[in-house]
């Protein structure tokens, strides 16, 4: 199986994930790109996977089924058209197409029922974890997103992020402003800018690295806490107010 970025809109990426002459595709947010690539490369849709309801990811839904009556696999707690197979926390979803497998994790915070899929060593996490980042908070409370991230960092360490947005380098500016004494921020800044230059996304990305650099989930390094109490003016008790700060810091930074 290989997993290729089709990018949409300014910054998201729908992925592709192939095997001989058939796909699945996750989070079309638009259809017009699944659509030629499909055509280009000669595959045929198989199976759809939704993280959650954002039209940046569901929005092509509609004119691909018109094309192709596939299963449309997403979070059984959220309302979208055009799912067939609602799924939740712990749930198996079966590729035999491209024979590939992966299980269904519960990660509310950004919307109040965003689900992920890990498997075969890759993790779709949507809007949740982004590169050295963690999506905005529309639905849920910075306690479910902090526990949400911390679901995925128990993740092997080796596996690799397919998140569905280019914000890594905007994301790393936050995290030196977070932390300017980071050296690994300023490595990774570095690595992602040469990414950018020459076109390539920095995504999917290692788990691992993430722990060194993401500022969301490191609420409860000295340094975070340090510069969360001073952006809220005062002392933060626990890792999730620490989350909570930098969070709403990072909204209007
Ligand atoms: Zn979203
Ligand atoms: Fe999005």
């Amino acid at each position: 199986m290989q997993i290729i970025p089709l990018p949409a809109f300014r910054d998201n990426y729908i992925w592709v994930l192939r095997h001989e002459s058939r796909a699945v595709v996750v989070d079309p947010g638009d259809a017009e790109p699944v659509l030629r690539y499909l055509s280009d490369e000669g595959l045929s849709l198989e199976a759809i996977l939704v993280t959650h309801h954002h039209s940046d990811h569901v929005g092509g839904l509609p004119a691909l089924l018109a094309t192709a009556s596939v299963p449309v696999y997403g979070p059984a707690r959220e309302d979208i058209a055009g799912i067939s197979h609602p799924v939740a926390q712990g749930e198996e979803v079966r590729l035999p197409s491209i024979g590939a497998s992966f299980r269904v994790l519960d990660i509310p915070g950004h919307t109040a029922g965003h689900v992920g899929y890990y498997g075969e060593g890759a993790l779709f996490c949507g809007d949740t974890l982004f590169a050295a980042g963690c999506g905005r908070l529309f639905e849920g409370t910075p306690a479910q997103m902090h526990a949400s991230l911390a679901k995925l960092a128990a993740l092997p360490g080796d596996t690799r992020v397919y998140c569905t947005h280019e914000y890594t380098l905007s994301n790393l500016a936050f995290a030196a402003a977070v932390e300017p004494g980071n050296t690994a921020v300023a490595e990774r800044i570095a690595a992602c800018q040469a990414l950018r230059a020459a076109d390539q996304p920095t995504v999917p990305f290692p788990l691992a690295g993430e722990f060194a650099t993401n500022p969301f989930l490191r609420s409860s390094e000295p340094a975070v806490i340090r510069q969360a109490e001073t952006q809220a003016g005062h002392a933060l008790a626990n890792p999730v107010d620490v989350f909570a700060a930098i969070r709403e810091w990072k909204n209007r930074f």
